[in-house]
């Protein structure tokens, strides 16, 4: 056994057996359906060995997780213009939060709080039917991810369009500033979906390999983006990926990542490895609250911090 495999077998023991899980997101009803005692760890290192522990082959909604891959696709759409659209700079508000709209003209601070995401897919919408759109950000899910099994939960999507009243404040909210340039059911409709993809923590840890690897999937050969934009998604993954707990995470676990309320958290470790935990208990900004500490035992035990070891 390598010592990465012996690492995410002893973690994942370990974070079963904790009693402290944090809170399932029970805003999203559906959601709050999932296993509190589920924990899922995969590590995929450069030369593509695999190293998983706990339920890493049980799909989980990736919520928030997707905004990384529909940022990756507007950029390839619209390039820097996108940042007329949308901001980059950490929000210190909680991921749903309204306040800040206000005071920047109903453009929002980055593309990871809710109001950013949002903004981001109607960009992707712009010209395309809802489900084109849709269509495309699922198949950009498969191809990253190298794996045409990947789809949507439309139990969970279901759910949050029924309940999702925050988002369409937003939405609504933005629209009337012309931030978001298409019909608001539209744009939240593509939203709520691709939210809604399921994956497990082998597959994302698949998807996220692009991102390790200064934009080349290492399996396939195929470059997804340039080095220079794997390694500026990487830097907002740092900053903002974990809203007002961004700099909690860099402290601590000191990798690029990017969390969703179903308690997944995809991080990549930039030319080392692309990582994927899952455990359903949130902490109070909606972050993994075992996925975290999985990943900072992890990062200590293998070195693997951007900011040293
Ligand atoms: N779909 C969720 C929402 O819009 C995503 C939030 C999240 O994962 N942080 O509320």
């Amino acid at each position: 056994m390598t010592e990465l495999e012996r690492a995410v077998r002893e973690i994942s023991e370990e974070m079963r057996q904790r009693p402290d899980r944090g809170e399932v997101a029970s805003y999203i009803p559906e959601l709050a359906r999932v296993d509190p005692q589920a924990f899922g760890l995969v590590v995929i290192d450069a030369d593509g060995n695999v190293a998983a522990g706990g339920d890493s082959d049980v799909a989980f909604s990736i919520q928030s997780i997707s905004k990384v891959f529909t940022l990756t696709l507007a950029l390839g759409t619209v390039g820097d213009r996108l940042w007329r659209r949308v901001g980059r700079e950490p929000s210190g508000s909680p991921f749903n939060s309204i306040v800040q709209l206000e005071r920047e003209q109903g453009v929002p601070r980055n593309p990871f709080i809710n109001a950013g995401a949002i903004a981001v897919t109607d960009v992707i919408l712009s010209g395309h039917q809802p489900r084109e759109a849709l269509g495309e950000i699922l198949r950009f899910m498969q191809f990253v991810a190298d794996d045409s099994s990947i789809a949507i939960d439309e139990a969970v999507a279901a759910s949050e369009q029924r309940t999702g009243f925050r988002n369409s404040a937003l939405a609504n909210y933005m629209k009337s500033f012309g931030v978001i340039e298409n019909p608001v059911a539209y744009t939240l409709g593509v939203y709520f979906h691709h939210c809604a993809i399921a994956m497990t923590c082998r597959q994302l840890a698949k998807a996220g390999r692009f991102l390790a690897h200064s934009g080349r999937n290492p399996a396939t050969g195929h470059l997804v983006v340039q080095p220079e934009r794997a390694r500026r998604i990487n830097a907002i993954m740092l900053t903002c990926g974990h809203y007002d707990g961004s700099g909690e995470f860099a402290y601590r676990v000191g990798l690029p990542g990017k969390s969703g309320v179903g308690g997944g958290i995809l991080a990549v470790a930039p030319g080392k490895a692309s990582i994927a935990v899952w455990s359903p208990g949130l902490d109070a900004a909606g972050n993994s609250h075992l996925g975290r500490i999985a990943l900072e035992a992890l990062t200590r035990r293998m070195g693997w911090s951007i900011f040293g070891t």
